[in-house]
């Protein structure tokens, strides 16, 4: 037997309890890992309050992220007692995910855990700090390069957003940090953001071209705030796009694309291909400074896991939440 968060459809509506669940109910997949570590992202958060159309399949056991060790595995890649990390690809919304003891997975969804990152610490970046890592190296195969210019980060007191400040600053880009709370400067500018802007500046009306003022941007918001990045690109300036914390619309122009040539790019860690998951994780294990991602991550029970789901979607979380599996 092992214990998991399990979410469930009733009459009265969506419930989420914890579970006694035997290793019979798990799903198919070729490797069966002992979780350690999982970790709240935005998503999660949806999945867990069903506050988001994020599961699929019901019941569920959500947590898209989780890192653990190889119980039993039937694929010749992975071999018991083998440290292994699995984020996105389904887990937690089609397939039972990372919130349980017991995560049973297909081995092409997992990443061996990379050699100088710690199983908590890959969760301490989980989907989130996964995400910012394919912005960053979306940039630099666009050319954005540190001399550029400055880089926006949107939603940057949030997961992926502090993620994306910590490591753009560490690789030499002045990063801009844009927020919702003015009050987070402290935290952002020890992040490594060299200005902050109210997000308030960016949901004002808008001309199809603003001022030319960013190299590159990651931008988590979406909606109207995306827009408004667009508009406000350098000639030539490339725009990651990863999140709608903000909405789902896109409210913009093409001049942007057509009059400064902005590029647009599309970010999706749940469809990652293999070969770029591995290379994401292995640079974000590279560049990495544990100490300084201590500072931006708390760790929370499995059995506290709905509260703190609650408060990140009602804006009273910043950085990134671990889940400790007992
Ligand atoms: P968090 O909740 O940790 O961060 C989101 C941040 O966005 C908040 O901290 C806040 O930052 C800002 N924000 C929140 N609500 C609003 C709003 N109504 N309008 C504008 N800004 C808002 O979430 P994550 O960092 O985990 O995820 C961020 C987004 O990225 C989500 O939409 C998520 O679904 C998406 N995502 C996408 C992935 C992909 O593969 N494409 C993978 C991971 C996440 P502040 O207060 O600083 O303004």
């Amino acid at each position: 037997m092992f214990e998991a968060l399990y979410v469930e459809k009733t009459p009265a509506g969506q419930t989420t309890t914890l579970r006694q669940l035997s290793e019979q109910d798990l799903p198919q997949g070729d490797v069966t890992i002992r979780a350690r570590w999982s970790d709240l992202n935005y998503k999660d958060a949806l999945a867990v309050t069903g506050r988001g159309p994020v599961v699929r399949t019901w019941p569920m056991v959500p947590g898209i992220d989780c890192a653990g060790v190889v119980e039993s595995s039937s694929s010749p890649a992975f071999t018991p007692g083998q440290e292994v990390v699995l984020n996105g690809c389904g887990a937690g919304e089609l397939h039972w995910g990372g919130f349980a003891q017991r995560v049973r997975v297909p081995a092409q969804w997992l990443v061996p855990l990379p050699a100088g990152l710690s199983a908590y610490h890959a969760m301490a970046l989980g989907t989130a700090g996964f995400t910012a890592m394919l912005c960053v190296l979306a940039l630099e195969r666009e050319g954005v390069k540190p001399a550029s210019g400055p880089v926006l980060v949107t939603g940057a007191t949030g997961g992926v957003g502090s993620i994306a400040v910590m490591l753009l600053a560490g690789l030499g880009y002045q990063v801009v940090a844009v927020t919702g709370r003015l009050a987070e400067q402290p935290y952002l500018h020890a992040l490594g953001a060299q200005d902050v802007l109210p997000r308030a500046h960016f949901e004002a009306p808008l001309r199809p071209l603003e001022k030319a003022r960013w190299a590159g941007a990651v931008d988590v918001v979406g909606g109207h705030v995306l827009a408004a990045v667009c508009a406000s690109m350098r000639p030539s300036g490339v725009v990651t796009a990863c999140g709608l914390a903000g909405g789902m619309d896109f409210p913009a122009t093409v001049a942007p694309f057509i009059l400064r040539g902005v590029t647009l790019v599309g970010i999706d860690s749940v469809t990652c291909p293999p070969a770029l998951r591995l290379a994401a994780w292995q640079r974000l294990a590279e560049v990495i400074d544990p100490a300084k991602l201590d500072t931006l991550t708390r760790c929370v029970p499995l059995a506290d896991v709905p509260q703190a789901a609650l408060d990140l979607l009602e804006g009273r979380s910043k950085g990134r939440i671990v889940v400790d599996i007992p």
